[in-house]
């Protein structure tokens, strides 16, 4: 990886800087081959619906659609493919956009009424699956913070809460502040997650493989996000869980104060 005359300049000082190179040439060569799998990975994802999309169509267009039972079926493939494919590329650029913006744009938020708006905006899909969300903030407090990233977190969490859960099951969500972190906790009484598996799910495009997650939709690439997302908010997300039992996922973010009471009226 380094240039070899570099290697035996016998000034000290030099010495020092061989080491700089080697150590930024290695990291430049990780960077690439993590740049190479994820397109490889995106191509293959897309792929899929893709060539379903294709197929199907093609089928119709060669005599299938005149077939009454044939044609509602497929055209259910093809949509249905088309709504994986839509969401694909939706994850896809807040990956993108996260690379080039890890900016915080930071706004006053009183957690408890925020995060109450944030559950209630889930009640059409609670309500389907006749899913119980406990909200168990009891105290209040006003955190400096990145609205946008902590929402998008908070929603992802709960999805899959409810996606990789029973209907009828339930799920709490909890915070608390120690001096400088407060913590934000979601948990669920839902599938679990393997053991060997709770390290991977938050690499892109991995998804648990057994027969119930299969049938959930879903690209890989939701939890990658969230995790990048608390890295740029300077937090850390991990998460404990036992299959048939259920998981529970902390998020520890550093907690920004202004000083100001929480007791003042503001916009949430
Ligand atoms: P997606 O939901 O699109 O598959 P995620 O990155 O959000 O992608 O999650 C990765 C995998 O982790 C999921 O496929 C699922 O198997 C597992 N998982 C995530 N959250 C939970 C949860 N609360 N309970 C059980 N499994 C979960």
């Amino acid at each position: 990886v380094v240039d070899a005359h570099s290697v035996f300049v016998p000034v000290s000082h030099h010495h020092f800087l061989v080491m700089v190179l080697l150590y930024d040439l290695t990291e430049l060569k990780e960077i690439e081959q993590m740049q190479l799998d994820f397109v490889s990975n995106v191509s293959h994802e897309l792929k899929t619906p893709i060539t379903a999309i294709t197929g199907f169509s093609e089928t119709l267009l060669n005599g299938a659609m005149y077939d009454q039972d044939a044609l509602p079926q497929f055209l259910k493939i093809i949509q249905q493919e088309s709504l994986k494919l839509t969401a694909l590329v939706e994850d896809i650029l807040s990956l993108a956009r996260i690379s080039t913006n890890t900016a915080l744009s930071l706004n006053r938020i009183k957690l408890r009424a925020y995060l109450t708006e944030v559950l209630q905006s889930f009640q059409p899909e609670l309500e389907k699956k006749q899913i119980k969300v406990y909200n168990e903030i009891a105290e209040d407090f006003v955190i400096i913070g990145d609205d946008h990233k902590l929402r998008h977190v908070v929603n992802n969490l709960l999805q899959n809460a409810i996606k990789y859960n029973d209907a009828g099951g339930s799920v709490w969500v909890s915070s608390n502040k120690k001096q400088q972190i407060w913590q934000l906790i979601v948990r669920d009484n839902g599938w679990g997650i393997p053991q060997d598996q709770q390290e991977r799910i938050f690499e892109r495009f991995y998804r648990i493989e057994n027969s119930r997650s299969r049938q959930t939709g879903g690209t890989g690439l939701g939890l990658a996000v969230v995790k990048e997302y608390i890295a740029a908010m300077k937090g850390k997300i991990k998460v404990a869980s036992q299959v048939g039992v259920g998981s529970e996922f902390t998020v520890s973010l550093p907690l920004i104060t202004d000083g100001k009471r929480d007791d003042v009226r503001e916009k949430v």
